[in-house]
């Protein structure tokens, strides 16, 4: 198999890696089930190779000593050839993800480029502080690179996931081990190569694929590693937390799941089809398989019927089928076993009392891999489908009958990644988006949003660091106080007084 196969190697140090001791990873194209190239599975052998040269590139300053607006530039190179490539980019992701390829095109690639592009402007924008100190003191922070970082990556968005972690860490100097999940390792390793093309040194950049157990795991235990930032599921979350305090004490953040309400006020259908269309993005937009989904309506009770009438319309026209049709709403789940998940969520809630408004039948003539969109009627906000991270195209609708009420289901959940809101009343909104606890809330759109804003979230979806904005320099950088005594009696010295 493995002579007739191409594979998806490891790259270290502008080298691809093609064998390693821990094997190869099978995979499937979700839409046709098609065989895929098997990934390299990289060891602790390659994690160790790959921190190594990163260390040494770091130390060497090839790229950490780079004048800031020259690291800006190369970056901006990159997004240039990014650009170039998105076309290719985006067929990596569509087939390995089963992301509709109208989505990776229009979407995907524009969010890696806008990343890319801040990123690199902002490389020679980071300021330290100085303080009010006594005339023979001055007192100055200094924002520092932490040497080795690294960023473990899911599968629902990963060119812009790697654009995400890319631009902050090699912008402030770092050198990057990036982990991409097992299911979608190729736009992150044709990224790094299109970084190398542009000018970031081999050995400031590796890319490690595997699965979590083996490669993740080496990666967040690895005591070479100063950082780790992590985007996937609360239970990864919490066993990286446990490898980094068990190892070196790595500062890690999370970035993890989220079960968003859209909140609907009274007024809200005055929007109209900008509303509909904006609820509809929000719960199905990568079949659902989306951090930030808003798989919780929660609508006013005098406008529930009309717009559950109005979203079931626009959600019974959705296509769904193979991801490269350019005709495709919704793509098939990243595997099967995720797909009989979705499944069997569903039923439960149905035999817990929700009642099926679209999705029958569950089974997609598509396929065993395929769930159309589901919209269940729920009224049991402790109920597992209201509380549990589906990850699939499944959105539930719930009725209130105050403002309060509203906050109090908002906030009625584990999670607090992102919340929209809509009302006309400016009052009324700036008020519930300070009672929300998310962090991200948007009024008036289903949106993460605008580059220059941190992202992340509150309670399980996430801490210790935010993506985005000058915020994500906080993940990158480590901040030093450097405190200088002026001696004014000595040859040479100031004087207070002068
Ligand atoms: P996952 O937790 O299964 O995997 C994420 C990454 O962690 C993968 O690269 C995986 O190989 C790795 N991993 C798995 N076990 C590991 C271990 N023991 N040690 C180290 N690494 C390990 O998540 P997923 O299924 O890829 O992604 C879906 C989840 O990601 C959802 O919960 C979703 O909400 C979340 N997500 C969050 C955001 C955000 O910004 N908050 C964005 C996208 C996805």
């Amino acid at each position: 198999m493995r002579g007739t196969r191409t594979v998806v190697p490891a790259l270290i140090n502008g080298n691809d890696v093609t064998a390693t001791d821990t094997g190869l990873l099978a995979r499937h194209d979700p839409s046709d089930g098609s065989r895929l190239p098997d990934v390299v599975i990289s060891g602790s052998d390659e994690v160790e190779t790959a921190v190594a040269v990163c260390h040494e590139t770091f130390a060497s300053g090839a790229w950490s000593a780079l004048p800031p607006a020259d690291r800006g530039a190369v970056l901006l190179r990159l997004a240039d050839l990014v650009e170039r490539d998105g076309a290719l980019l985006a067929e990596l992701d569509s087939k390995e993800a089963g992301k509709p390829i109208r989505e990776c095109l229009a979407g995907d690639v524009s969010a890696a480029l806008e990343a890319l592009r801040w990123f690199g402007g902002a490389a020679d924008k980071l300021h330290g502080s100085t303080s009010v100190t006594a005339p023979s003191e001055v007192g100055m922070t200094l924002r520092e690179p932490l040497g080795v970082v690294a960023a473990i990556m899911p599968w629902n968005y990963p060119m812009a996931q790697a654009s995400w972690k890319i631009g902050p860490a090699l912008a402030a100097g770092n050198s990057l081990v990036l982990k991409p999940s097992e299911w979608t390792p190729s736009s992150a390793l044709h990224m790094a190569r299109l970084a190398i093309e542009a000018g970031v040194p081999a050995g400031a950049i590796a890319v490690l694929p595997g699965s979590g157990d083996v490669t993740g795991a080496a990666i967040a235990a690895h005591p070479g590693i100063s950082a780790l930032s992590f985007t996937g599921s609360v239970d990864t979350g919490r066993a990286v937390l446990r490898a980094a305090a068990d190892s070196n004490f790595k500062r890690v953040s999370l970035e993890m799941g989220g079960k968003s309400p859209q909140i609907l006020m009274p007024d809200a259908l005055t929007y109209g089809q900008a509303l509909i269309d904006h609820m509809i993005d929000s719960a199905f937009m990568t079949m659902g398989e989306n951090c930030t989904a808003g798989s919780r309506i929660l609508v006013h009770e005098s406008i529930a019927g009309e717009v559950t009438e109005r979203f079931l319309g626009r959600a019974r026209a959705l296509v769904v089928g193979n991801a490269m049709d350019e005709a495709t709403d919704l793509g098939p789940l990243i595997t099967e076993d995720a797909a009989a998940r979705v499944r069997t969520l569903v039923r439960q809630a149905v035999a817990d009392g929700a009642e099926l408004l679209l999705g029958d039948p569950l089974d997609h003539p598509s396929g065993p891999r395929f769930v159309g969109p589901v919209v269940l009627r729920v009224s049991d906000q402790g109920s597992e489908i209201q509380q549990t991270e589906v990850f699939g195209p499944v959105v539930t609708i719930s009725t209130f009958s105050s403002e309060d009420e509203a906050v109090a289901m908002a906030n009625d959940s584990l999670f607090g990644l992102a919340a929209s809101l809509w009302t006309r009343d400016i009052d009324r909104a700036m008020r519930m988006a300070r009672a929300v606890q998310a962090g991200v809330v948007s009024i008036n759109s289903y949106s993460e949003g605008g580059m220059s804003m941190p992202f992340g979230g509150y309670k399980q979806s996430g801490f210790g660091g935010k993506e985005r904005g000058m915020a994500a320099f906080e993940q990158w950088t480590q901040s030093k106080t450097v405190w200088l005594q002026l001696h004014s009696d000595q040859p040479g010295g100031v004087r207070a007084a002068e």
